[in-house]
């Protein structure tokens, strides 16, 4: 059994949203933190070939960009001098509504123009992981992954029953590489008000092709690990070098749905693939990571998986999605997954 975390939740007013997260109860003492940024204005406009919807956010240029610690804003307080997002003198886990957030659920306007515009609605919001800001997500202990998890359950729990919210996307980019802009150890959590054309075709495509119709059956030299209710291994249709699922056996459709078991069970194949990851080059490995969870409506058919994105393809060389992926989305793998399993399990030695 797992033991429920002690959550306590901050009103930062003007809708922002503290709630930390600790295996044990703590006694926090609080600070005033950073104001929240009122003249965020963001809203989509329709992309007419696409068929989607693209956001735009000016005031995400004036974002903090890579501060050192004494800056950082995921840092925990000790005094009113260094103001921070997390304003309190400790924590274990935390997440808040990020104030240069994309998406919205109050603020309404949006530009009349000659195309089709609407309200970008959503929430933003960011998880720190940890409150120290040198860790790395690989080196905490099982027990901060199962609070992480915990925590996102949480959270994803209260946003998918907000009427006005369709999918949840919680993800992490890690490494500079990806596009970084603080260190401290953190991702993401991406409310949207509608379902992102990608997504729905995924949903979809799980309608024909349920995971489960693969899961059963993954040879072993896919396979990173397996434990009683959940598996990690390097898919057959991999597009990125090196990349891990890890997928729960039970078909759910979201994290608030785990029994104590395969919680536990999912952090540890999670902790592990990602030491298996850094381990690769014996430096951070830059990736991102996707929580799929369903899109509102489509719960009978998705099924829960955790990907891993990495996109160090050797010591030297990083995979970078250019033409053929970002036009057609059309990806050209260099590394056969075959061979990304071997190496990852360390039975291979990977390129220089
Ligand atoms: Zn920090």
């Amino acid at each position: 059994m797992i033991k429920d975390p002690f959550i306590k939740k901050i009103d930062r007013g003007e809708g922002k949203e503290l709630i930390l997260f600790s295996k044990n109860e703590l006694n926090y003492k609080f600070f005033k933190g950073l104001p929240p940024i009122l003249d965020n204005q963001t809203h989509l406009r329709f992309h007419p070939t696409r068929s989607e919807w693209v956001g735009y956010s000016s005031t995400r240029q004036n974002r903090t960009f890579l501060p050192n610690s004494l800056d950082c804003p995921l840092c925990p307080m000790t005094n009113n001098k260094n103001p921070t997002d997390i304003p309190v003198d400790q924590y274990e886990v935390a997440i808040f509504t990020n104030r240069f957030s994309s998406l919205h659920l109050e603020r309404s306007e949006f530009p009349s123009l000659e195309i089709n515009t609407d309200r970008a609605t959503g929430n933003c919001d960011v998880i720190s992981y940890s409150s120290n800001h040198n860790d790395e997500f690989s080196k905490l202990p099982l027990e901060r992954i199962e609070l992480i998890i915990q925590a996102l359950s949480f959270r994803t729990k209260e946003l998918i029953n907000n009427s006005k919210i369709k999918y949840i996307l919680p993800f992490e980019n890690k490494g500079k590489e990806i596009g970084v802009t603080l260190e401290h150890p953190h991702g993401q959590i991406y409310s949207f008000g509608h379902i992102p054309e990608i997504i729905k075709k995924q949903s979809i495509a799980q309608k024909i092709n349920p995971l489960n119709k693969y899961l059963f059956d993954i040879p072993k030299e896919l396979i990173l690990k397996k434990n009683n209710t959940a598996i990690s291994f390097v898919p057959r249709w991999a597009r990125y070098p090196f990349e891990i699922w890890v997928v729960p056996y039970r078909k759910i459709s979201h994290l608030f749905e785990l029994s104590d078991e395969e919680q536990q069970d999912l952090a540890e194949l999670i902790l592990e693939a990602s030491k298996k990851l850094d381990a690769i080059f014996n430096s951070p490995m830059p990736y991102t990571l996707a929580w799929q969870l369903s899109p509102k409506g489509y719960e009978k058919f998705h099924h829960l998986h955790i990907c891993f994105q990495p996109i160090r393809r050797s010591k030297t060389k990083l995979k970078y999605l250019a033409g053929v992926e970002q036009i057609a989305g059309f990806f050209l793998v260099d590394l056969p997954p075959e061979r990304s399993a071997r190496i990852l399990r360390g039975d291979e030695k990977p390129d220089e």
